[in-house]
This record gives structure tokens, C-alpha cells and sequence, in this order.
């Protein structure tokens, strides 16, 4: 050493309870390894000694029940030791819902309401470690042997596919810290905006959907039912935001809210549920972790993933009266570089309820024969000859 080493390598000792929190930095990727002890990212356990590669500019934290020794491998934006944590009253929580999970295993699948297990909605503002919580517990849980079913209602973010969906995906194993959540078999609806507000109707109407498919599910699946659900919700809390909060509560039939370290909203929701007695909101402290990333990161974060149309509406075209009214687009310039939803739908009227197979890329438009060229995830005929297009805006970066 000392003679320009290029070796970034260095050791980390983490005592119980205690996590390191990492930004990989903004160029290169980061390896690291569990040395000795256990340790887990968000709910998923580090396998011993093997090498993980975490891309650029995540931010995670190894954390550590019993104690443990990190090797990082690379450069970061920033990481540092912490031991104050919020993670003993997170899994307290699960303990109960596990506990809850058994209830439902154990009574009569004839029973629908006991044979019902826990249905956890996660709630707060924007960048108070939602998504995170969710998919400790998701891990936590599959760990133990449940297959929960993930909801994502978070437009904005979306963890499960991209953004400007709602969808849910059964959780079989814990969550692949690198991976993330697996995409197998997502239930996708396209929504098509980044904010609800674009269209409250429209987004309501989803939500619906997606918990009756999901409530048709539980009926034939005692498994799915007894493990029941983790729902993460958007930032927004506020106005419509939180019409929008307790409209999912009562459509999803939630009976656990989990808000994250906002007392007036937990005390709001507390006063308007206590009528609804089999709901139970508890307030958890958000962890000092969490990254805040400003309106401007997340806007990039989400054109990083997405390129879709500058307008709503196809030129010329004026604003339905009735919000959830199909308008159809022209085959026009503006498709080009869009990324466009395959609904399942079979009639022009089933497209607003329908959920969607996966979306395609449109490459090439063809005004004068109208047609269009587009990547897609798998050869061969689409499932459907429905499309639909969104709203959301690429901005360069
Ligand atoms: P929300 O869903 O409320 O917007 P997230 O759960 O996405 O918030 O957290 C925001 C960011 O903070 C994410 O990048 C997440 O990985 C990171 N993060 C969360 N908890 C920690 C932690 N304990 N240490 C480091 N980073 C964290």
C-alpha cells in the first residue's frame, strides 16, 4: 500500500442491531460481500461470502441482527455506520402479522373473513421508506414460507413494472437485493400519467380492478389468501391524496395501515377508520436511512426507465367528458420512441378494465401506410390489437 494502489477494498464491522448505508457512487459499480456473521438487505438474507454487484447510485443498508463483517469492494457516494434503527419495531410488526398469517392458515378455508390473512397497507409521504418497509415484510415473510402478494399503487415509482401502472405480484422468495422484485407473473394495469391527478377517475377505476382480480384470486387460493397482501402506496397524502389513501384502504379491504412518521396523517386516518373497528393503524418511525430524493431526481429516475407522449391527448383531440372514455389515437409522428401498453382486452370496451400483457416500444412510424414498428419483449403476434398510450413525458437528462 501507500504506493498508489489502485485497491479500494475495505472491511466493515457492524455490531448487532447496527446497519451500514451505502450510495454506490455515481460511475462504477459496487462489489460487497458478507465476511463473516449475518447480515440482510432489506429483509433478504447476505449469502456467506459470495460477491454481489450493486449498480451506481443505489442506496441500500446492510443490516445486522447478531453482528457481522462487510467487504466493499469499489467507490461510494457515500456510506456510513448507523445504529440507531427503526428495524426492532418493524419486525415486531411482522411477528404479529406472521402470527396472523397462521390464524388464517389454521381456521376453515369456508370461513372467508378468519381464513383471511393479514392485508397490510404501507402509507406516508413521499421518501419516508415505504417501498422499503414493503418489501422487508414481503422478505420477512417469504422467508418463512408465505407467498404474500405485493400491490404497488405507487404510479410515480413503481418497483414492480414501469411507471404510470398500478400491478401486484405474488412474493414467493425473499427479494433479490440486486434484482429486485421478481417480474414473472405481474397483474399490470396501465394508467398511463405519473400523478393520479391527471385522472383521479380513471386511477380509481384501476385501483378497483386490480383488487377485484386480486379478491377472485384469494377465493381459489387458500395459500395466497392465508399470507394475504403488502400494499405501497404514493407520497401524495394530502387533498385528493388522501381521498385517494382511504379509497384504497376500503377497496382493498386493508385491516393494517402502517404510516410512516407522520403523526397528523396517522391521527387522521386513526379518527376517520375507528368507525371500521377491524382496521388497526399503527405509526412507525421512519428510518434516518432514507434518501430524499428531490422531485427533479425522481422525474429523471422515472425518464430513465420511460419515453412516452408530450400530450395526453392526440392533436386536435378535445377532453372527454366522461374521464374513463377511450379517445383513439392517430397513427402520427408523435408515437414515435413511445412506449405503449398491450391490453388483454378483447373489445374496445374492455380496455378500461382490462389489465395489460407488457408494453412495446414503437421504433419506426409509417404515417402514409399507417404503420408502426416496435420492439417487444417476445417474437411472434401480440396478445391483443388494443394499445394504449399514457401521458408520461420523456425529458432529456
Ligand atoms: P418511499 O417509498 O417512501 O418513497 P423508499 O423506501 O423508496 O421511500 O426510500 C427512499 C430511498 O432510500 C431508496 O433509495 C431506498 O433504497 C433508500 N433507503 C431506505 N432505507 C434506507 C436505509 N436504512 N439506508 C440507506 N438507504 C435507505
Amino acid at each position: 500500500g501507500g504506493s498508489g494502489s489502485a485497491s479500494t477494498i475495505k472491511q466493515v464491522k457492524l455490531e448487532r442491531e447496527s446497519e451500514l448505508r451505502i450510495e454506490v457512487g455515481n460511475d462504477a459499480p459496487l462489489r460487497l460481500r458478507l465476511l463473516n456473521g449475518t447480515a440482510e438487505i432489506f429483509g433478504t438474507e447476505l449469502p456467506p461470502e459470495i460477491w454481489l454487484n450493486f449498480p451506481p447510485r443505489l442506496k441500500f443498508a446492510v443490516f445486522t441482527w447478531y453482528g457481522a463483517t462487510i467487504e466493499m469492494d469499489g467507490a461510494t457516494e457515500t456510506d456510513y455506520t448507523a445504529d440507531e434503527t427503526p428495524m426492532v419495531s418493524y419486525v415486531n410488526v411482522h411477528a404479529v402479522l406472521d402470527g396472523r398469517r397462521s390464524r388464517a392458515k389454521a381456521s376453515s378455508p369456508d370461513d372467508s373473513g378468519s381464513s383471511q390473512g393479514p392485508r397490510v397497507i404501507v402509507v406516508g409521504p413521499t421518501d419516508s421508506g415505504k417501498s422499503t418497509l414493503s418489501r422487508m415484510l414481503l422478505s420477512w415473510a417469504a422467508k418463512q414460507g408465505w407467498k404474500p402478494t405485493f400491490v404497488d399503487l405507487d404510479i410515480g415509482q413503481g418497483s414492480i413494472t414501469i411507471p404510470g401502472c398500478i400491478a401486484a405480484t405474488p412474493i414467493e422468495m425473499p427479494i433479490d437485493p440486486v434484482e429486485g422484485i421478481p417480474l414473472e407473473m405481474p397483474l399490470v394495469y396501465y394508467y398511463g400519467h405519473a400523478t393520479p391527478s391527471n385522472n383521479v377517475e380513471l386511477y380509481k377505476v384501476l385501483v378497483k380492478e386490480l383488487a377485484g382480480m386480486i379478491e377472485r384470486q384469494f377465493t381459489g387460493n387458500a395459500e395466497s389468501r392465508a399470507s394475504g397482501m403488502v400494499i405501497n402506496t404514493m407520497g401524495w397524502i394530502e387533498g385528493v391524496g388522501y381521498d385517494l389513501l382511504l379509497h384504497a384502504i376500503r377497496t382493498f379491504k386493508a385491516n393494517v395501515v402502517l404510516v410512516l412518521g407522520q403523526e397528523k396523517l396517522c391521527s387522521m386516518l386513526k379518527d376517520v377508520l375507528k368507525s371500521e373497528p377491524k382496521v388497526d393503524v399503527v405509526k412507525l418511525q421512519r428510518s434516518g436511512g432514507v434518501v430524499s430524493r428531490n422531485a427533479k431526481v425522481r422525474q429523471k429516475a422515472r425518464s430513465y426507465r420511460i419515453r412516452a407522449p408530450r400530450s395526453a391527448l392526440p392533436i386536435g383531440a378535445e377532453p372527454a367528458a366522461d374521464p374513463t372514455r377511450v379517445v383513439p389515437v392517430n397513427i402520427n409522428r408523435d408515437l414515435l420512441h413511445l412506449v405503449l401498453a398491450v391490453s388483454f382486452a378483447k373489445e374496445p370496451d374492455e380496455i378500461i378494465s382490462s389489465n395489460v400483457a407488457g408494453f412495446i416500444y414503437v421504433t419506426d412510424v409509417d404515417i402514409q401506410r399507417k404503420k408502426i414498428t416496435y420492439l417487444a419483449p417476445s417474437a411472434g403476434e401480440l396478445p391483443s390489437k388494443y394499445l394504449i398510450m399514457g401521458s408520461l413525458t420523456w425529458l432529456e437528462t
